[in-house]
């Protein structure tokens, strides 16, 4: 639980966070899996959106398995979800772990033989597993699959993930014939192999389970899913003073940005320390009402200026929104559209 501090006013930045956005994005996505259901990968706060305000959306809109990366992301989701709904990606790497996982009731993907015969020596009980089909990153090698120690395992979901789901490559057709020969090996409940851009790449990648994450949260991994997906996030910062400079007047740090006319400027309580990186200096957008409201020079710690010429209206206290749409934002600073969420820090209210 955060606690906070009674007198504690609210803080200049919100992010603005669309739960009709999100409830439509996990039905869209829960259609486009045809016989399979919509899981949700939740780890890294809700991929900064707010686990303790994503979940509870996801699970009323019928949302029944959630993944984790960290045991330490567990607590936040048991106030919401029972314990057999959670997956923890990252597996139980210590006794510690398996001790943790006995006692909350989640389960651990198991992505080595070494982490199958702790949660076996253990005592063991439901778990999913990760095999791994060509990332090589985590999950058992293909090789593993005869290991006896398996056949003790009680399997909930057999899982694989993606290489490259965003793009058409042959890799793609490989490692599902390969999690289908692990399937075909392995006794499990359920099978799960696409994540968001996977959900796209056809029935044969479905299973009986998807593990979408980013285009929950507005992330287009694929152009056939721009129709469908809608914006969840929209950060907002106030002004917290206005100005009116004259021409030749530079802004901010470096006086990267010289007024060609006199103009009005607003300086608002949101930085690079927020996650509202450097690289939107003099390109990220601002807008209320419709009207444009450019940056203005370099971003800082703290604060961002941007013209007020549109909104001449505009003065202290009031709000402004930045243009955030993941596909646009993502072309624009060429940060990937998964960073541009989880860097928003934590000063924003959520
Ligand atoms: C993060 C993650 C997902 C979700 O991936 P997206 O590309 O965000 O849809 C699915 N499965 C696993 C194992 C993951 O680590």
């Amino acid at each position: 639980m955060v606690t906070m501090h009674p007198d504690l006013p609210p803080p200049a930045l919100r992010l603005g966070f669309d739960p009709d956005a999100l409830r439509s994005n996990w039905q869209a996505l829960d259609r486009l899996s045809g016989r399979a259901c919509a899981g949700a990968a939740v780890k890294a706060d809700g991929y900064g959106v707010g686990v303790r305000q994503v979940v509870p959306v996801l699970h009323a809109t019928g949302c029944r398995d959630f993944f984790v990366a960290h045991w330490s992301e567990v607590p936040d989701l048991l106030d919401f979800i029972a314990p057999g709904s959670v997956s923890v990606l990252h597996g139980p790497l210590t006794d510690g772990d398996v001790a943790f996982a006995r006692v909350c009731g989640v389960k651990p993907v198991i992505n080595s033989l070494e982490q199958a015969r702790r949660w076996l020596a253990a005592g063991g009980g439901r778990c999913d597993l990760m095999v791994d089909t060509g990332i090589n990153r985590l999950g058992l090698p293909m090789t593993d699959l005869g290991d006896e120690c398996l056949r003790a395992l009680e399997i909930d979901v057999l899982l694989s993930h993606l290489v490259s789901s965003e793009e058409d490559i042959d890799l793609n057709q490989i490692q599902c014939e390969r999690w289908q020969q692990a399937c075909a090996a392995i006794p499990h409940q359920r099978a799960s192999l696409a994540n968001s851009g996977g959900i796209a790449l056809g029935s044969a990648f479905h299973g009986d389970l998807t593990r979408p994450g980013i285009a929950l949260y507005g992330g287009v991994p694929r152009p056939e899913m721009a129709e469908v997906i809608r914006q969840v996030v929209h950060p907002q910062a106030a002004i917290m003073q206005v100005r009116d400079i004259p021409v030749g007047d530079t802004v901010g740090y470096n006086a990267t940005f010289t007024a060609t006319a006199a103009m009005r400027v607003g300086t608002i309580a949101l930085g690079y320390a927020d996650g509202y990186l450097r690289c939107w200096s003099g390109k990220g957008r601002f807008h209320v009402d419709g009207l444009e409201l450019p940056v203005l020079g370099r971003v800082s710690m703290d604060m961002t200026v941007i013209d007020l010429s549109h909104a001449p209206h505009l003065g202290e206290g009031d709000w402004v929104t930045a243009d955030y749409a993941l596909p646009q934002a993502s072309a624009a600073t060429g940060l990937s559209q998964y960073e541009l969420l989880t860097v928003l820090g934590r000063r924003f209210g959520r």
